[in-house]
């Protein structure tokens, strides 16, 4: 895969059709990699929920906002011997411990001593190889890293020096898939991105991911964790919100150019019945006056 110039990415599951809340953040990915000379690319996290047909429309409708991106789209599901070799390789190094717990045991032990609420318990972290091998009788394994820090601090754009959690955090689970935060890390670090601009939601995850990174020799990318879009009650955007996909909009009369308007007022970047394309917000984009609180987005919003 090439590493040559750095890259932002997008980076959507293909579960369906993509959102306004889930289209606002590739502009946003779109105009950070843009402005900054950086290749963008596209990856599909497929996986766990992958729809047919729905890789193909998600590329339709970020084409039909004007969001270009480098080729070749890749998918996770082609990439899991490369997962598998990187869990090899930290496993060899000593760096991984099977884990046989279930959710509700996990939720229910106690917590060690000064360990952050929700942080893995460290219950199979020091299983002898016998009793290992007993509960593999009845249970098969997740595979988590041995994390030797309980922070880490991460750079973002828009939260400044954030630290938090990290635990011994899955990297395989159960069912023999990758975890996400394992597969993140390893493809942004194959794909050469030192940029990752997502929703806000997984801030959180960013320096476990980072400290991954870290193991693995890769340098942790800059992140811009940016404000999510919410419904009229307060609650993350979701497709039973009514029409908040540009099939569902234009169904209504709303059309994509109308979407793009209304994305661009949100973020300051235009009027709300103005026309714009997106390298007329990449010349208005500066991340410094972008707005830090979530777009509340009613069906007002296209009247
Ligand atoms: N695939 C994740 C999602 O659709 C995004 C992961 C990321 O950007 O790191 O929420």
């Amino acid at each position: 895969m090439s590493t040559h110039a750095p890259a932002g990415r997008y980076a959507p599951s293909p579960s369906g059709d993509l959102h306004v809340g889930n289209l606002r953040t590739a502009v946003l990915a779109w105009l950070f990699a843009r402005t900054t000379g950086r290749r963008f690319l596209i990856r599909m996290e497929d996986l766990d929920r992958a729809v047919a047909g729905s890789e193909a429309r998600q590329l339709a409708d970020l084409g039909a906002l004007g969001v270009d991106w480098d080729p070749p789209v890749i998918r996770q599901s082609d990439r899991r011997g490369r997962y598998r070799d990187i869990i090899g390789r930290l496993h060899d190094e000593g760096r991984t411990f099977e884990c046989f717990c279930t959710r509700r045991e996990i939720l229910e032990a106690p917590s060690a001593p000064h360990a952050p609420q929700g942080a893995y318990p460290g219950t199979c972290r020091d299983l002898t190889e016998a009793q290992r091998t007993e509960r593999r009788a009845h249970r098969p394994p997740a595979i988590r890293i041995r994390a030797d820090a309980a922070e880490f601090e991460v750079d973002d754009v828009l939260h400044g020096a954030y630290t938090g959690v990290v635990d011994d955090f899955v990297i395989q689970r159960n069912d023999g898939t990758p975890a996400y935060n394992l597969a993140v890390v390893v493809d942004d670090a194959a794909q050469g991105v030192d940029q990752v601009v997502r929703g806000d939601d997984l801030l959180s995850s960013a320096p476990r991911q980072a400290y991954l990174a870290t193991l693995l020799g890769s340098p942790p990318p800059t992140y811009a964790h940016v404000p999510m879009v919410l419904n009229a009650e307060g609650v993350r955007l979701s497709k039973r919100d009514g029409a908040v996909t540009l099939a569902d909009l234009a169904g209504e009369g709303v059309p994509t150019s109308t979407v793009l308007a209304r994305i661009a007022h949100s973020l300051g970047l235009g009027g709300r019945t103005e026309t714009v394309d997106l390298p007329l917000l990449a010349d208005r984009f500066d991340p410094a006056a972008l707005p830090r609180q979530p777009w509340i987005l009613t069906d007002d919003e296209w009247v």
